[in-house]
């Protein structure tokens, strides 16, 4: 067997374009580095978002294969309509999973390694079993302990967890315990804002089984021009550099209409220059009011002027990168995180849900945002108009926070530049695929 031989990695990501997003992104990175990559997608997908991602995505990089891996929905056992249609999908791949062996063997050449995608940040997942040994002592703590890592407050972490009956508690659990079985864990993030976690991790290690963990983030953004709603890209163009707060809650997160009457108030308040990606639902098939159904007239009118609404599907990684945007008021997926980091845009941390209020703590210890932690997050309350207004307005003055956000960006383009730490992690990746055992 030769051993230059390329070699060929099989990506396969789980539902929602949070995770979908950062898997074609690999896969770019990847056949850039010349790997030969196919990308596994299930079939059929929850959201718009993620069929015309997937079909875009292939048109556009006709060098990448794809596989897909046809799911049969009357195997679902789970009452549908009372849980998360992600989770439940989640839950549906698992059940077709005996279906992933015969399509990986009909591939040729042969595959040298299979990056599979695990939800949750790693520390958590790895040590949840021991977490939950007891569920009694577990669900009465207030902080968690993780070996080597600082404690985390209970109200941080994921709260569909601490229900042992949960979908997402039963995956995170069987997940967890296959971490063992990997022979690393690549992760989106640089060494820059995760240095102690990552040093934690990789040196005392949180469970002895755990695996190495291999930052490779920010994972690079591909671009793929679309035709598609030019209006706020011409909008963009018309503004001041900096001036524009960009406000949006990731690809599945539904803003209450009380959250968006407060928004509305805190925003007009504010009386900065906004763009608004305004999700009311979960899945974006279900996202079908028109704005002028969802916002008041009186805001639209007074606003007219300083605002632009988006609803659906947009790029922004596009929109982070435009000169205008001066703040972003994120929900701290994951992704958004690393894409503002990409940017150097500063960040106002409004967690919601899931690993948000940790991925909010790293934001503000890296220095690229502020985060309010006394908000309501999830379904929890409202933050009010006046609270909105005042935070909106300390992101888009504060000069010592754009600074350290430029800092940030500089940072996170050393690390995949040449030489740098990523780069350095995801060529051993590579190299040691090529070399024989
Ligand atoms: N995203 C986008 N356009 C949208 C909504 C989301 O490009 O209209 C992208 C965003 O840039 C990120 C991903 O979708 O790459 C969302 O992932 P994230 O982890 O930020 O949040 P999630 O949607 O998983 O809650
Ligand atoms: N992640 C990370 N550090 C964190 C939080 C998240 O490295 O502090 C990584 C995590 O391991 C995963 C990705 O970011 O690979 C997305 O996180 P997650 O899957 O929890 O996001 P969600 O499921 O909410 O979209």
């Amino acid at each position: 067997m030769s051993t230059t031989q390329a070699p060929h990695i099989a990506l396969f990501p789980v539902a929602e374009m949070g995770h979908l997003m950062p898997v074609l992104r690999l896969a770019t990175m990847l056949a850039k580095r010349n790997c030969i990559v196919t990308v596994i997608t299930a079939h059929p997908t929850v959201s718009n978002a993620e069929s015309d991602q997937i079909s875009l995505f292939f048109r556009h990089n006709p060098e990448i294969n794809h596989l897909i891996l046809q799911l049969n929905p009357s195997s679902q056992q789970e009452d549908s309509t009372l849980a998360d249609p992600f989770f439940l999908q989640f839950d549906l791949i698992n059940q077709s999973i005996h279906l992933l062996r015969p399509l990986l063997s009909s591939s040729s050449p042969p595959f040298s390694a299979m990056f599979v995608d695990f939800f949750l940040a790693t520390s958590l997942m790895a040590y949840f079993p021991v977490l939950t040994s007891n569920r009694t002592e577990f669900n009465n703590a207030s902080t968690i302990k993780i070996p080597g890592l600082p404690p985390m407050a209970m109200s941080s972490l994921p709260q569909a967890l601490l229900d042992p009956g949960n979908l997402f508690t039963s995956m995170t659990i069987m997940n967890s315990q296959a971490l063992s079985k990997a022979d690393g864990i690549l992760t989106n993030t640089f060494e820059y804002v995760q240095a102690s976690t990552l040093g934690t991790l990789n040196k005392a290690r949180v469970t002895a089984s755990l695996p190495p963990i291999l930052p490779v983030g920010p994972l690079e953004p591909y671009h793929i021009p679309q035709d598609r709603d030019n209006r706020y890209r011409s909008w963009l163009e018309n503004q001041p550099s900096q001036s524009v707060v960009y406000i949006s809650f990731g690809s599945r997160t539904a803003i209450s209409q009380d959250q968006v009457q407060e928004l509305e108030r805190g925003l007009e308040k504010a009386g900065r220059r906004f763009c608004w990606n305004l999700k009311t639902s979960i899945v974006d098939k279900d996202d079908q009011e028109d704005v002028k159904d969802i916002l008041s007239n009186l805001f639209l009118e007074r606003t007219k002027n300083k605002g632009m609404i988006i609803r659906g599907w947009t790029d922004q990684q596009e929109i982070l990168d435009h000169p205008a945007i001066g703040g972003f008021v994120s929900h701290c997926g994951w992704n958004s995180v690393m894409e503002a980091a990409w940017q150097g845009v500063p960040m106002l941390a409004w967690p919601q849900n899931g690993d948000q209020r940790l991925n909010a703590k790293v934001v503000e210890d890296a220095g690229l945002g502020l985060w309010e932690r006394n908000w309501d997050w999830g379904v929890g309350g409202v933050v009010k108009g006046d609270e909105i207004e005042r935070k909106i307005v300390e992101l888009m003055t504060d000069e010592k926070l754009r600074e350290r956000a430029k800092k940030v960006r500089e940072e996170a383009r050393k690390a995949v530049g040449s030489g740098g730490s990523s780069n350095r992690v995801i060529k051993d990746v590579i190299n040691s695929l090529i070399l024989p055992f």
